[in-house]
């Protein structure tokens, strides 16, 4: 018999959903031990960080990564992986491309710890403490990972060789992925690398509402508690906002198909500039009044900042890898060029 295929799975700045997504695989995960040994996943059994560090570098077949790298010790986890990968795999979204987590770089260290531990309604905290990565305790050193400013996906940090996106991925791409296993473990092939797990077209192109679509203009847009949609309609149509004009498909609809409105988790598709940027023409294309056709400046303004967090629902998921990844501070005016 074959030797098993050793596969790793870790996570940093994540929520666990990617973690739970893989647990519900059920049956289908029991099939994989067959052919797979999991020798690291320490959310689901208790291994070490040096169960996976005794390993040789190369002495692991298939790395999983889910999360985003936040701190100093994801960071590590990330070198670590890839060291003893012969193949690394960003698991979900924000390993992919920063996720939720990478809203943060909207602020940055400074600003997060001052809502932390300092402003939330649950926090007392008069004397201000806030983390350390070194402080002392009885004359004893003490150490914590270092909190750095910007969140980065993994391949701002490491080379990634596939990437599987979804928030968590859902089961259909999670078994693709099982697939890839299984060749590995079969023939030794990988998927080119840089593979994305996903349809390289936008979502629409597989979504039953598209035909609905009539070009009418929006002066206003909705969250979708604001109405009732109908569930036959594109969402645009409605005047709520949909990413999935500018959303790789292959997610298999969940979220349309429950009348909500699609979020962007799969990220952009390989031909779009920056993640924002096709969505955010796109919804200045339908802006506008539905009697005119001519759009006043105002008229665009108006429809634009009903939008409530422009940046949150065009970068959801991906400001890290967008052209501009964070907010930029002022730079004080005797300091600027
Ligand atoms: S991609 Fe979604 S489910 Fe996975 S860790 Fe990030 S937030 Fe959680
Ligand atoms: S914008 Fe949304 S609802 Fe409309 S066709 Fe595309 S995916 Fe479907």
């Amino acid at each position: 018999m074959a030797a098993k295929v050793k596969i790793a799975m870790t996570w940093a700045a994540a929520c666990g959903g990617c973690d739970v997504a893989l647990l519900d695989l059920e049956a289908k995960l029991l099939e994989l031990t067959r052919i797979a040994d999991l020798v690291y996943w320490p959310v689901a059994l208790d291994f070490k960080r040096r169960n996976l560090a005794a390993l040789p570098d190369g002495g692991l077949d298939i790395g999983l990564y889910n999360g985003a790298v936040r701190t100093s010790e994801q960071e590590e986890d990330a070198l670590l992986l890839r060291r003893k990968a012969r193949l690394l795999v960003a698991c979900g979204s924000c390993a992919c491309f920063g996720g939720v987590p990478g809203l943060a770089n909207l602020s940055d260290r400074e600003g997060i710890f001052a809502v932390a531990y300092g402003s939330t309604p649950s926090t007392e905290n008069p004397e201000g403490v806030a983390p350390e990565p070194r402080c002392s305790v009885n004359g004893n050193e003490r150490t914590l990972p270092e909190f750095h400013d910007t969140v980065k996906s993994l391949a701002q940090v490491v080379p990634v060789d596939a990437f599987l996106p979804g928030c968590p991925p859902p089961g259909e791409r999670l078994e693709d992925l099982a697939g890839i296993v299984a060749r590995f473990a079969a023939t030794g092939e990988a998927p080119p690398r840089g593979a994305v797990l996903a349809s390289d077209k936008a979502l629409c192109d597989e979504c039953p509402r598209n035909g609905s679509r009539k070009g009418g203009r929006v002066s206003e847009f909705k969250r979708p508690h604001q109405l009732l949609a109908d569930p036959e309609v594109c969402f645009l149509e409605q005047g709520l906002i949909c990413m999935g004009i500018a959303t790789r498909g292959g997610c298999g609809l969940s979220c349309i198909r429950a009348n909500m409105p699609c979020r962007g988790c799969f990220g952009p598709t390989a031909q779009a500039l920056d993640p924002a940027a096709e969505a955010l023409s796109a919804l200045g294309s339908i802006a506008g009044d539905a009697n005119e056709n001519d759009v006043p400046a105002h008229v665009m303004k108006r429809a634009v900042q009903s939008i409530r967090d422009l940046a949150g629902t065009c970068y959801r998921f991906t400001l890290p890898v967008a052209l501009l990844n964070r907010a930029v501070r002022d730079v004080p005016a005797e300091k600027s060029p």
